[in-house]
């Protein structure tokens, strides 16, 4: 039975599997225009995601040849993976921020060897040990990238301004952190049960009920400007907070209401744990130290390869925080780099 969900108001969603993840879904949303069926979001490239997608659409009685555009959250792709079959399909147009859109054309030009090259660099800087790099540089012949080869969007979205969806008032609210391009929607529409607040927020992954998106520092090999994507993230998360939507419907878990008291829950998290890494960087420590010592969902002995690359990165973002706040600093002399706080 294909899954489809009636939110109200010319909208609706659909359940897109993610193969192998603990996330589960991704949600579809599929919003009503006066020239068809416009997509928030796509789902992962896999034939069983496909058949969720094309078979929700039918649920929701019409039909992926129908599809007028798809606008995307961001580039991740449980997100963006089926955006270009859509198209194929249907003809639609694939709408993008353009921060987002650089890193889909760069994932496209990279050769592979560059980029295990860049990743393996930039993990030694950060401490890790020969054991998590020596991987990366024996992948470094390998000639393609898994899921490495996204659809490149056609049409660019600008915060701000509202998208071209005859008969609907969508904005895109720019909240860079997650990705630099990622994108908040606000249908500016007066809720249909009428709940108190403005209109709906297509939040994607910047605000989800039960977890915290992972920040972690964009990875660009052509681009050395010393971003700050947890700085980023927070700000975006007020600037999300301030517009005060009725509800919340994000790409994954389930729709919720209180947007701002959830904003309040994450930045007191996010505080809290910059406060918690200040305690332990009494002593100095590298990023990949730090990312062992930090609290995860599960002890650091259990985190499997990939996701300790991750992790790194996202001590890493916060590092880039704290420095920047004035609250930590680099040990001079230190190599690979160690931090301690100020
Ligand atoms: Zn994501
Ligand atoms: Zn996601």
């Amino acid at each position: 039975m294909a899954e489809a969900f009636d939110h109200g108001g010319g909208v609706r969603s659909v359940r897109v599997p993610i193969p192998d993840n603990p996330l589960g879904h991704t949600l579809v949303y599929v919003v009503d225009t006066d020239r068809g069926p416009v997509l928030v979001d796509t789902g992962w490239d896999d034939p069983a995601a496909w058949d969720a997608l094309t078979a929700g659409l039918t649920a929701c009685g019409t039909s992926v040849g129908e599809v007028a555009g798809v606008v995307v959250t961001h580039h991740h792709p449980d997100h963006h993976g089926l955006s270009g079959q859509v198209r194929e399909v249907s003809g639609a147009w694939v709408a993008m921020h353009a921060a987002d859109a650089a890193i889909v054309r760069r994932a496209r030009e990279t050769r592979p060897g560059r980029w295990y090259a860049y990743m393996a660099a930039k993990l030694t800087a950060a401490g890790a040990p020969e054991e998590h790099v020596a991987p990366l540089r024996a992948a470094r012949g390998r000639r393609t990238l898994p899921g490495l080869s996204p659809a490149l969007p056609d049409r660019e979205i600008v915060p701000g301004e509202l998208l071209d969806l005859p008969g609907r008032r969508l904005r895109a609210i720019w909240t860079p952190g997650h990705t630099p391009g990622h994108v908040c929607l606000h249908l500016e529409e007066e809720h249909p049960a009428h709940l108190p607040g403005r209109g709906r927020l297509f939040s994607g992954d910047h605000l989800l009920p039960e977890i915290t998106p992972h920040i972690g520092l964009y990875e660009d090999p052509d681009d050395a400007t010393v971003t700050d994507p947890l700085g980023d993230y927070l700000d975006s998360l007020e600037r999300v907070g301030r517009l005060a939507p009725a509800e919340v419907l994000p790409a994954h878990q389930h729709v919720f209401a209180d947007a701002s008291g959830r904003v309040r829950e994450l930045l007191a998290h996010h505080e809290e744990r910059l406060t918690g890494l200040l305690a332990l960087l009494r002593e100095p420590l590298t990023p990949w130290q730090l990312a062992e010592r930090m609290e995860w969902n599960r002890p650091w002995s259990q985190i499997p390869y990939g996701s300790r690359t991750i992790a790194v990165s996202e001590a890493e973002a916060h590092l880039r925080r704290l420095v920047k706040l004035g609250r930590a600093e680099p040990v001079t002399g230190s190599e690979p780099v160690a931090y301690v706080a100020a």
